[in-house]
């Protein structure tokens, strides 16, 4: 999961879906109230239809699922599932796309806190990688662990428990040949002498698929031979990607 940065909505479909979320906030009390109905009518309107398309631009070009980034995004995902939160039916800050396993893993199961808020790491509103770490020897996403607080991110646990982050065999692959190219990447690039941060940065987002360079430029992707050694040889350089990668996302 990476930082995805939500595009401003045009007015017009806007206040359209406004519209809708008006039409079942004022039925979703009354009896035989279908949220699942209430969707498959309204998700071949050309409302839906646009909303979906603009959120596949956010993804980038080949539409991965916001939640794995790996498989092909399917499905208008509601961060706040549809059925146990039809107030949030078509808010625009609740709508992501994903792929069909992870939207079946999530399914309406949505963490809370003691406070009520999500424990479902958001990537539209998160930086992700606070709350999740990259195993690099198995691929496997974890809980992020805080030195400060000495403890386990709540929000990392209950994200990886509920996409089951950790036990995709196939995504782990994925990801460990991403980190393998990238890092194959970066010596290929460092043997040749002092890298240019903007270059290099470009270069290795060329051969990130799974959108890892903001784990990679963390202080833990600094256990990989190759990243420490950009730390340790150009630490202007390293510097520089990390303020880019902030600045831009990953
Ligand atoms: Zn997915």
């Amino acid at each position: 999961m990476y930082a995805i940065r939500r595009v401003k909505l045009e007015p017009q479909i806007l206040a359209d879906l406004r519209r809708r979320q008006a039409r079942v906030d004022a039925r979703s009390h009354a009896a035989g109230f279908k949220a699942q109905t209430e969707w498959n009518n309204a998700r071949q309107s050309n409302c839906i239809k646009t909303v979906r398309s603009i959120l596949a631009r956010m993804t980038g070009d080949l539409e991965r699922c916001m939640y794995c980034v790996d498989s092909h995004a399917t499905d208008i995902e509601h961060f706040w599932p549809k059925s146990p939160y039809p107030d949030r039916m078509f808010c625009w800050s609740n709508l992501l796309l994903c792929c069909a396993e992870c939207g079946r893993f999530k399914g309406d199961r949505f963490p809370l806190g003691l406070a009520g808020e999500s424990l479902l790491v958001d990537p539209t509103v998160d930086s992700p990688w606070d709350h999740l770490d990259l195993d690099p020897e198995t691929g496997a996403i974890t809980a992020a662990y805080s030195i400060e607080s000495g403890s386990w991110s709540e929000r990392g646990e209950r994200t990886v428990e509920l996409l089951q982050l950790d036990r995709r065999e196939a995504l782990q692959r994925s990801y460990l040949r991403t980190l393998r190219r990238l890092t194959e990447a970066l010596d290929q690039v460092l043997d040749s002498g002092t890298p240019e941060p903007a270059d290099l940065l470009e270069f290795l987002r060329d051969r990130d698929d799974h959108r890892l360079l903001g784990w990679l430029l963390s202080p833990r992707g600094t256990c990989l031979p190759a990243v420490a050694r950009l730390r340790d040889h150009w630490p202007s350089v390293f510097e520089d990607m990390i303020a880019r990668v902030a600045q831009d996302g990953s």
